[in-house]
């Protein structure tokens, strides 16, 4: 399914809307700008006086005015398995073997038994047999350095990292934020 980009009006990116929750937006006269390219069309009743029938496209991408009231700077992405793959590109953090997402577990780098967090910055992507053997060790003590660092996504990284089917217009309105040594992009 295709999802269209919701910007506030200040570009900072809002949500991944259905082509129906982007419409209500339009039909409400909130969208102040447009990026992106038409995606579809949407056909309405009508119109008694003139006996034309209502019309409204959708852009991949649109701006509503307004702010929002939580600055997106403040906001740390919600850390989930799917994203946290896809943020290491199914690679193990300590043996660098590439992995499908179901071979892949989240590996605390500091074991949650010795009091390391669960947050994005003590998780990689790890298989099971690297998961197994380091276990409740720290990495040095297990002798398994990890290979990549991990990182907390930014806001845009974490647009990204939510939809599989980015069109290629909202991948490059996105990755054109994307912080140096992003894993993201490419
Ligand atoms: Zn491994």
């Amino acid at each position: 399914m295709i999802h269209i980009l919701k910007l506030a009006g200040n570009g900072i990116p809002q949500a991944w809307l259905s082509v129906e929750e982007a419409a209500l937006h339009y039909a409400a006269g909130e969208v102040t700008w447009e990026a992106g390219q038409p995606i579809a069309t949407l056909h309405g009743g009508t119109n008694a006086a003139s006996g034309r029938r209502s019309e409204l496209t959708v852009n991949s991408i649109f701006g509503v005015s307004g702010f929002g009231k939580v600055n997106p700077f403040d906001i740390v992405p919600l850390l989930t398995n799917d994203k946290l793959f896809r943020r290491d590109r199914n690679t193990c953090g300590y043996c660098g073997d590439h992995h499908h997402p179901h071979d892949l577990e989240r590996e605390h780098i500091v074991p949650l038994s010795r009091g390391g967090r669960d947050t994005w910055m003590n998780v990689v992507a790890s298989c099971r047999p690297c998961n197994q053997k380091k276990g409740a060790k720290l990495p040095h003590e297990a002798h398994m350095p990890l290979i990549y660092a991990p990182y907390t996504p930014s806001l845009w990284e974490d647009m990204i990292l939510r939809n599989r089917r980015i069109l290629a217009d909202q991948m490059e309105f996105l990755a054109a934020n994307l912080p140096k040594g992003s894993r993201i992009a490419a």
